[in-house]
């Protein structure tokens, strides 16, 4: 043996090249690391879910004859990060070549760049998992300088020839939004399935991580739901095509309390499988599509166009986003935010029931969806003020599906106007109005979302104007927010006086809402 391949634990891509070829000349090593479990404090189901992910694939490669050096804790608890570890194997082995793939995140990339041992040579390839190649990255963003999701979509869905006639796009649109984006009639909720949950036995990982002492939030499950090989994540995505798929784009934003399927309703929960690599984005996508095309009677375009924007467009493009701006995207404060974030995040003990059911439901799944990531717990954060650092770190630890390269320009970015408008040509504020509109949380809250200024008023509509007060300078020449500007200027100046003492009560007392 010669050559030590480095793959890391989002790296679990069967498909790619190296594996063709069974090469006694390699050993493939697969590690869990401390380093890994604590530049966050990660949900317990998330570490456990890329720890059992991990061994599986360990598994499947021996299986198919390659050498493999799977390492758990237990093991690698001596080395203190993944160089030192990477050199006690290549001078123990006599290893003279260490290869990886290129990692997605800015903190393991510059780790592995930065790797120098003394007679190994390292060599970078590509992960095969994008389809954006790397290196075309530059040529669709610029540092700095917003790109517009659509524009990119657009000419990702030409170049991958997806959805596509000729040069046109199917349907004669490319974009169904308007068609989509209903909330949840009563009627509706009896229809929600039940969501495909798996039970993997992690309880020799749960019993390691606290062996180890290993810090981490949320619900610890011995059977965890979530899939964590090819079968299972297959297994995810026929049920998505099968069930879910039909009223995937018209209940994209809806939110509710009242079902029993109500922590993902009709999204797909693929992300955590997609994100390690287990599954291709272009594998999800053609899966869904000719599902579709042997289905037409039934699902309409308009629910496939929703869900592949978000894969070939969002997923790819937020991926650009961060790499054209690190590391300097890390440390962006546009709206110079600086509170701490309350309390509650971690307990979900708040009487703003919206919070509380988007935050509760996070502990125990490890999972919220789309719409509660971006106006629930986001624009609550946005309104309040929140320090994008402590909100990065939450959204990070948190989710299933957090790597840095897609959760930080989604929170940053689009939720918290962080990077002051790279990602979001406006903020993402709403007052419960909007949560109203889209979610029934608000029936059986606390607060009162029609009231701005008594005891009891929802607090998103006092924080909501509080904000654009407080930013009027950097948003009211902002042609998508002259309406806004318009309805604060009609409102007399005792009521704007009203509005903003209640939200400076609030602010001085987030965490007890
Ligand atoms: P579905 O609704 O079924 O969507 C299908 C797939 O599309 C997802 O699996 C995902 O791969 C992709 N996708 C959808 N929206 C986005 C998006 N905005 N950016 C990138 N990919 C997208 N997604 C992550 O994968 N990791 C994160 O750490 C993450 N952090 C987020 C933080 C915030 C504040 C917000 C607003 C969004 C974040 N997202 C993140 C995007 C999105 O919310 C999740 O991808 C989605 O909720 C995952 O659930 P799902 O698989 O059921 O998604
Ligand atoms: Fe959330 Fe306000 Fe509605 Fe309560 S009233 S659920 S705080 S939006």
């Amino acid at each position: 043996t010669q050559t030590l391949r480095l793959i890391l634990g989002d790296q679990l891509n069967a498909s790619h090249s190296w594996f063709k070829q069974v090469d006694p000349t390699v050993v493939y090593v697969i590690a869990e690391l401390k380093q890994e479990t604590a530049y966050v404090k990660h949900h317990v189901q998330k570490v456990c879910a890329f720890f059992s992910a991990m061994a599986q694939f360990a598994d499947a490669l021996a299986h198919c004859g390659h050498q493999v050096m799977h390492l758990t804790l237990d093991e690698t608890q001596p080395f203190t990060d993944l160089p030192t570890l990477l050199e006690q194997i290549c001078t123990q082995h006599k290893l003279n070549t260490i290869e990886y793939q290129q990692p997605d995140e800015y903190r393991l990339a510059k780790q592995l760049d930065e790797l120098s041992l003394a007679g190994v040579n390292n060599t970078c390839h590509d992960s095969e998992h994008f389809l954006l190649p790397f290196d075309d990255i530059k040529r669709e963003f610029t540092a700095n300088k917003h790109v517009k999701m659509e524009f990119f979509y657009r000419r990702m869905r030409k170049r991958f020839n997806v959805l596509m006639q000729d040069d046109e796009p199917l349907g004669g649109q490319w974009n169904f939004d308007q068609q989509n984006r209903e909330h949840l009639k009563k009627t509706d909720l009896k229809d929600i399935p039940s969501p495909l949950l798996f039970a993997n036995d992690v309880s020799e990982i749960i019993s390691r991580l606290e062996r180890h002492q290993v810090v981490t939030i949320g619900k610890a499950e011995n059977q965890l739901l979530w899939p964590v090989n090819r079968r299972q994540s297959r297994q995810l995505l026929d049920y998505f095509c099968q069930h879910l798929l039909i009223r995937f784009g018209r209940f994209q934003d809806a939110m509710t309390e009242n079902s029993k399927a109500d922590w993902s309703l009709y999204h797909s929960r693929l992300s955590f499988a997609i994100n390690a690599k287990i599954l291709s984005p272009s594998e999800v996508i053609n899966k869904v599509i000719s599902h579709w095309q042997a289905n037409q009677t039934e699902i309409s375009l308009t629910q496939v166009e929703g869900f592949v924007r978000q894969i070939l467009g969002w997923r790819e493009y937020v991926r650009g986003i961060y790499w054209i701006n690190m590391p300097s995207y890390a440390t962006k404060n546009a709206l110079l935010a600086h509170r701490p974030l309350p309390e509650y995040f971690w307990t979900a003990k708040t009487k703003m029931n919206c919070m509380h059911h988007a935050i509760q439901q996070s502990l125990d799944y490890a999972y919220a969806h789309h719409i509660q990531r971006l106006m629930v717990t986001g624009c609550f954060s946005l309104l309040a003020g929140i320090n994008p650092d402590e909100v990065d770190q939450w959204y990070l630890g948190i989710y299933i599906d957090a790597i840095e390269w897609v959760e930080m320009p989604n929170t940053r970015g689009m939720t918290q106007f962080a990077d002051g408008g790279i990602v979001a040509t406006k903020p993402y504020a709403a007052s419960g109005n909007y949560l109203n509109k889209m979610g029934d949380y608000c029936k059986t809250c606390h607060y009162n979302v029609k009231l701005k200024t008594e005891d009891n008023a929802c607090p998103f509509n006092s924080l909501y104007w509080h904000f654009i007060q407080r930013h009027q300078q950097q948003f009211d020449r902002n042609p998508r927010m002259t309406m806004v500007y318009k309805n604060w200027q009609k409102m007399d100046t005792g009521t704007q006086q009203a509005i903003i003492n209640k939200a400076e009560v609030l602010l001085a007392n987030l965490d007890n809402l």
